[in-house]
């Protein structure tokens, strides 16, 4: 039968008798405290640490006598209490027989501080590497948005580095998006100058070989919707214009032989700045 119940406190020691680790519990023995030498705590989380602790660097100490287990276990919870905080000094995670556990905010805080810890004992090139490893995978863990997200932030350089790791259908995927988005925020004169300069920058750098080729495939694909068209049995009163993207009515567009439904691909709005700015860089050129 048991009729010595006590709190004690259990050290692990270094070599010059600091403490380096502690743990708090209860027991309940037949034996005189102070004889009960041979029982240092079962503690289920610390169970490893202490269990491979040198004998002799273990010191255990009786803190409290009580008289039943009762008065023991609320003397327990308390003093567990008190110390369960100060990581990773403290071996406690729990109070034994009570569903006493630490909260997730309890354990992250404990966390951040063996981490500070541990990261105060790595060499500067270990952390670098660390650092690398933990950027890499956190990168990859991020949606298309956070990245652009952190892509403004980071600036250009951020936005090239994080584009170096995206898969092609990724980049693709991106670059859809950036067109759209420029489209909706664009004036139809942006629109028609970067037009005219992606025209230009292909008439100089592709062959005559290329050109005839690709105004031969422009013909049939012309003459193809010339045809479909021909066959819509209701055809459609409005269209969408290449420029502004507006969806207007038919008489909104110039006449054109080869076009869409006989008709322009720009509305005549559109077609008006196009020509506008066509005589006016014609005329510059002129001085
Ligand atoms: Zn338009």
């Amino acid at each position: 039968m048991s009729c010595y119940h006590y709190i004690y406190k259990l050290e692990l020691l270094d070599e010059n008798n600091v403490e380096i680790h502690n743990y708090f519990g209860k027991r309940s023995c037949s034996v005189n405290p102070e004889q009960d030498c041979r029982y240092m705590g079962s503690p289920k989380t610390a169970k490893e640490i202490i269990k491979n602790w040198p004998k002799e660097r273990k010191k255990k100490i009786i803190l409290e006598h009580h008289k039943n287990r009762i008065s023991l276990g609320i003397a327990e919870e308390k003093i567990i209490r008190e110390n369960i905080h100060d990581k990773p000094k403290n071996l406690n995670y729990a109070i034994s027989g009570k569903n006493y556990y630490l909260t997730p905010e309890q354990l992250s805080e404990i966390g951040k501080k063996a981490y500070a810890t541990a990261l105060a004992k790595l060499t500067p090139e270990q952390r670098s590497e660390n650092g690398k490893k933990g950027y890499e995978s956190s990168l990859a863990k991020l949606t298309p948005e956070q990245l652009s997200e952190i892509g403004k932030k980071g600036g250009k350089k951020g936005y090239e580095s994080s584009l170096a790791k995206l898969t092609p259908e990724q980049k693709s995927k991106i670059g859809k998006k950036g067109a759209t988005k420029w489209l909706e925020s664009s004036t139809p004169e942006e629109r028609s100058e970067i037009a005219k300069k992606r025209a230009t920058k292909w008439l100089e750098s592709s062959t005559p070989e290329e050109r005839s080729e690709i105004a031969k495939k422009g013909h049939i694909t012309r003459k193809l919707k010339r045809m479909s068209a021909n066959y819509t049995l209701e055809t459609p009163q409005t269209k969408i214009c290449s420029m502004c993207k507006k969806e207007k009515l038919f008489s909104q567009y110039n006449k054109k032989k080869d076009g869409k439904y006989n008709l322009s691909a720009e509305c005549k709005e559109c077609h008006n700045i196009k020509n506008k700015i066509y005589y006016y860089n014609k005329k510059e050129k002129l001085w």
